[in-house]
């Protein structure tokens, strides 16, 4: 038997046992959604998370939601009045929140290799460019741009997180001591300089990590400004809080982040007095919120083993197979869809219905039992999910979506 990770907090069974997602009994909600694979994303969750930030964090922090953890319309929507703004990658994405939630906040664009700027979208919107290169300020206020933000790619990383970025050589962000000078050509074209942007890794469960981060960000910025002699408007201090997916994994402290945040903001150099902070999640506002509900299509034995075979796939839900091969694979959280917290019976596999073996949604896993016909819930599906996924590898059906 192989452990999985915990069940998010938020999900819970309805009086006959099944898994409720929203108001809904997961069975019912599959059967109205005209069936599986079905990626079901519970709004009460989404809300819950963005207040629990607000709660806990400084008022002038800022919230920002970076679209491409989950960059479903519906889910975007609803997350308009949650938050400040929101981080794009892509142009796609800047034409996106403006279908779903007009042009009501400001919205970023960071990320390399940006196509051509599109005048016209700046124009209509609050849009900063934040710029990973020298040659991006040039080929961007070329085209028309105006208003810029310099992602920094810092001398440090976010420690322990799932994946490192800064104090590297890196593709992200203009090397922290070339800031400067970027800094000064922006001002001297006549563009907006609208501040700076640090993104130092991502999934991190541990407080102490992403509060060392975050005060390493501060002071850096401060540097910068020093050394440039200008007020940044804004700093966007990244994100990196992370969601357990393992056993083991514990949440982040929040409370723990927030609080040495304070520390460090109310202890900040005077030059980032009227400095606005801004905190861009993914992950952590929408990874909880998510549960991908695949259907048994055959329970086969093979030398003992029990696999159920099931209408998904890594093609949606990559991230539970281990990312096409993870050394070290370990299993998301799964349940029998309608029979939520019942005690475990069998121990099975969970594979989809790729040709690979490394299509494996869950390993040796103990579960209620689960006949062909029955919906497995695979959790921690809100973010890098489907979006994350190569949906047409092999040529399988789509995934439904649906927000409740
Ligand atoms: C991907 C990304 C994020 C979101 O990361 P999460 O781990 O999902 O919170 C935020 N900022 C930038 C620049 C990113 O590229």
């Amino acid at each position: 038997m192989k452990a999985m990770g915990p069940i998010p907090a938020g999900f819970r069974a309805s009086d006959d046992g099944s898994l409720m997602v929203g108001d809904w009994r997961a069975p019912d909600l599959v059967a109205a959604q005209g069936g599986t694979p079905l990626f079901a994303y519970d709004r009460a969750i989404v809300k819950a998370q963005a207040a629990r930030f607000r709660a806990a964090m400084p008022p002038e922090v800022a919230l920002h939601y970076a679209v491409k953890a989950n960059p479903y319309a519906p889910l975007v929507k609803a997350l308009a009045p949650l938050v400040d703004g929101f981080d794009l990658a892509s142009w796609r994405e800047l034409e996106l929140v403006r279908e779903v939630a007009g042009w009501t906040l400001p919205v970023s664009f960071a990320g390399p290799g940006k196509p051509d700027f599109k005048p016209d979208l700046q124009a209509a919107r609050d849009l900063t460019v934040n710029l990973e290169s020298e040659g991006e300020f040039d080929r961007f206020v070329h085209g028309g741009s105006d208003r810029f933000a310099v992602r920094v790619n810092p001398p440090f990383g976010l420690k322990g997180s799932g994946m490192k970025m800064g104090g590297l050589a890196s593709q992200f962000g203009v090397d922290h001591d070339r800031v400067p000078a970027l800094v000064r050509r922006i001002v001297e074209a006549g563009a907006e300089w609208r501040g700076l942007h640090v993104y130092a890794g991502s999934q991190s469960l541990r407080a102490e990590a992403v509060i060392e981060m975050q005060r390493a960000t501060v002071a850096l910025a401060g540097e910068i400004a020093a050394e440039v002699g200008l007020t940044p408007p804004e700093v966007n201090l990244g994100g990196g809080f992370g969601i357990p997916y393992f056993a083991g994994d514990k949440p982040l402290d929040i409370g723990a982040v927030s609080a040495a945040l304070t520390e460090t903001l109310s202890a900040r150099p005077v030059i980032l007095r009227d400095t606005k902070f801004v905190i861009e999640l993914g992950r952590w506002l929408v990874g909880e919120c998510g549960v991908y509900l695949t259907r048994v299509i055959d329970r086969k034995v093979s030398r003992g083993k029990t696999f159920l075979v099931v209408d998904g796939g890594l093609h949606h839900m990559l991230a539970a197979s281990g990312n096409f091969g993870q050394l070290l694979r370990r299993n998301y959280p799964v349940a029998v869809a309608h029979r939520f917290g019942a005690e475990p019976e069998e121990e099975v596999s969970v594979v989809g219905c790729l040709c690979t073996p490394l299509d494996l949604l869950a390993d040796e896993v103990m579960l209620p039992r689960a006949e062909v016909g029955d919906a497995i819930a695979i959790f921690c599906a809100g973010a890098y999910g489907l979006t994350a996924s190569p949906q047409t590898f092999l040529s399988q059906g789509a995934a439904r979506e649906v927000l409740v």
